[in-house]
């Protein structure tokens, strides 16, 4: 690999992984190639809920998700939803899940998903503050907002635990919150505000990466699909596509949901499960009235005001990608809305039903880093459910690994081939 940036990176997949990556790295000189197998304008980075969340130190593999997991697989309208198969991917992919949802795996990895959340974060403020870019940034904190008392005392216990970890959070009663939200009515118990996270408007987010990416000179070869790689000992030689064979000094592997095919054509095991989710835009003419995005944590509902409408956003089916829109789902996302806000009537979103996948690890830790048997490659995804949240921190430490400068992030934890051999 070259030394002094002057190299060319292929970047694999067009998601906010891949842009982030461009980004960082066109700014220390290298010549950036970014080939993307689909046409790159609707991937799971565009119609999410556009969180930015330092609250998710959590890994989604964390005690009482397998218990609960089980509880909502016979429901059919349930957030959280296995479909039961035979599949061995599946199945490996669950075991290790299992292996990993205990107190002391969360544990050993909450202050790592916090810095690199929180350092994530400061970047989105940086970006946010250049010139060329205006992503609706708000960073007024979520609202997780709880209606049973069950939910309400793990929600306190794990609001504790975030002040523990040094996070700005609140925890307010159903009148405290109405004050927050004045012009629309409520009907809650509390919420835990995190004011430490925020929220974008994600097609905005990547459309000025693009825009700005392309007038940097990245080249952009977008429906080129890499299905393999020549390599010599321990480097990479070049990408090899549809659209042919694109060489270069480094590599950097995304992928979202589709890593562990890509890795796979390295010979290395990255495991990861689709987690499809569903969203729709509502436009009430509300959205002015609406001060905080928010969870509505026992639906698993995600609610974020962007572009002059809210964007609603749930479920998390976990198993081989498909593309079946499953009404009952959805419709479960729509019943639970006026539980909670019970002046917004929404009628179910027919025509209007985005689904993306998120690329969920088995341990619900991120693969960010360079990989053992090949030193010009460096792998960033598996964010899951923060993968969005995690875009600049990826890209930013995508590039200090390639530009060979200290990062600013630990991530040991995070090694993209620690599940390989
Ligand atoms: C309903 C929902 C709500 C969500 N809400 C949030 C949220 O509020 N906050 C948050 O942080 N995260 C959220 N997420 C998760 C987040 O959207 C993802 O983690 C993130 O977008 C993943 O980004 P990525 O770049 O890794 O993958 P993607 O955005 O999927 O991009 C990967 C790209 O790689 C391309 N690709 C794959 N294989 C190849 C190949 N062989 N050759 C060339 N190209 C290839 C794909 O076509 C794709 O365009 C949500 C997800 C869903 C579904």
């Amino acid at each position: 690999m070259k030394e002094n940036n002057s190299g060319t990176v292929v970047v694999i997949g067009a998601g906010i992984a891949g842009l982030a990556s461009a980004y960082y790295l066109v700014r220390d000189g290298w010549k950036v190639k970014i080939l993307e197998k689909n046409r790159g304008d609707n991937n799971c980075s565009y119609g999410n809920a556009g969180m930015i969340v330092p609250s998710h130190f959590t890994p989604l593999a964390a005690p009482g998700m397998v218990a609960q997991g089980i509880k909502w697989m016979f429901n059919r309208k349930s957030p959280f939803y296995v479909r039961p198969s035979l599949n061995p991917r599946l199945m490996s992919w669950g075991l290790k899940f299992l292996k990993h949802a205990n107190r002391a795996h969360v544990d050993k990895h909450a202050c790592a998903i916090r810095d690199l959340n929180l350092y994530s974060s400061g970047l989105y403020n940086a970006l946010a503050a250049e010139d060329d870019f205006d992503f609706e940034l708000k960073q007024n904190g979520i609202l997780m907002m709880y209606k049973s008392s069950e939910v309400q005392h793990e929600e306190i216990e794990l609001a504790h635990h975030a002040q523990e970890l040094g996070l700005d959070v609140d925890i307010l009663n159903g009148n405290e919150v109405q004050e927050l939200e004045p012009n629309l009515k409520l009907d809650i118990l509390g919420a835990v505000l995190y004011r430490c996270d925020g929220k974008i408007y994600p097609p905005k987010l990547m459309q000025q990466l693009i825009g700005y990416l392309k007038m940097k000179g990245v080249e952009f070869h977008m429906e080129t699909e890499v299905n393999k790689f020549t390599v010599a000992g321990n480097t990479i030689k070049a990408a090899i596509s549809n659209r042919g064979s694109f060489e270069a000094d480094a590599f950097v592997l995304t992928g979202g949901a589709y890593l562990p095919q890509l890795a796979a054509k390295l010979d290395i095991n990255i495991p990861l499960m689709p987690g499809k989710g569903y969203s729709f835009m509502y436009d009430p003419m509300v959205e002015n009235n609406m001060n905080h995005a928010a969870l509505l944590l026992e639906a698993r509902v995600a609610v974020t005001p962007m572009n002059g409408q809210i964007r609603f956003s749930g479920t998390m089916e976990l198993g081989p990608a498909n593309d079946k829109i499953y009404e009952n789902r959805v419709k479960g996302i729509v019943e639970a809305i006026p539980k909670y806000y019970p002046e917004l009537k929404v009628d179910y979103p027919k025509d209007n039903i985005w689904y993306g996948y998120r690329p969920c690890s088995p341990d619900g830790l991120p693969y960010l880093g360079g990989l053992k048997r090949y030193g010009n490659a460096v792998v960033a995804g598996g964010g899951g459910m923060m993968g969005l949240s995690l875009g600049p921190a990826y890209g930013k430490i995508v590039s200090d690994l390639l530009s060979r400068r200290p990062i600013e992030s630990d991530i040991i934890g995070f090694k993209p081939d620690r599940f390989d051999g």
